[in-house]
């Protein structure tokens, strides 16, 4: 677990120390109390469709999945909430402006080398902007359904790519988006 290599307490620094605390181990600092619990971080995912009906992917340049093809997504900030995460993110990574449709999805991931994370996935139209990769990415591109890429990262391929193949009902909904 990440947690167990803290060394310091981030409110008094004393050294931590790893003790039972609610019925399973955690690490604990001995002096204020303070305990770092394992929560999962929040993350937000876009899933970005435009006019035509394609959809936006980065090739990944940083682990995890470093060469895949997956949604653009990030961790959120703590003072934005999870759809403000999202627009932020894909521009970031893509250069493309979006606006939510809606939440369709929210993964629990929980064996992330970097920290577990509860990712919130959003339906997403693009409103602007030509693919540029951002720092974390090797290549943004629009892919057509039927030409997406073999290698996909994270839960990309059967949980969300699968719903953009399985029916039109997300492509009609992005389309009726005033
Ligand atoms: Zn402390």
């Amino acid at each position: 677990m990440w947690s167990r290599r803290a060394r310091f307490c981030p409110l008094c620094s004393a050294s931590l120390v790893t003790r039972e605390v609610g019925g399973r181990p955690r690490v604990r600092c001995p002096d204020c109390r303070f305990v770092l619990y394992e929560n999962p971080a929040s993350a937000s995912a876009g899933l970005v469709l435009d006019p035509r009906g394609r959809v936006l992917l980065v090739r990944r340049a940083i682990e995890p999945f470093k060469g895949a093809w997956a949604i653009p997504a990030g961790y959120q900030e703590a003072d934005e909430d999870p759809p403000a995460a999202v627009v932020r993110e894909v521009r970031e990574e893509t250069g493309i402006a979006v606006r939510v449709v809606r939440l369709v999805d929210l993964i629990h991931v929980p064996d992330d080398a970097r920290k577990p994370a509860n990712v919130a996935v959003f339906l997403c139209r693009a409103e602007g902007g030509a693919p540029c990769p951002g720092h974390d990415a090797a290549e943004a591109a629009w892919f057509a359904l039927g030409e997406l890429p073999r290698e996909l990262g994270f839960d990309n391929g059967p949980r969300i790519l699968g719903r953009l193949m399985a029916g039109g009902d997300l492509h009609d909904e992005v389309r009726a988006r005033p």
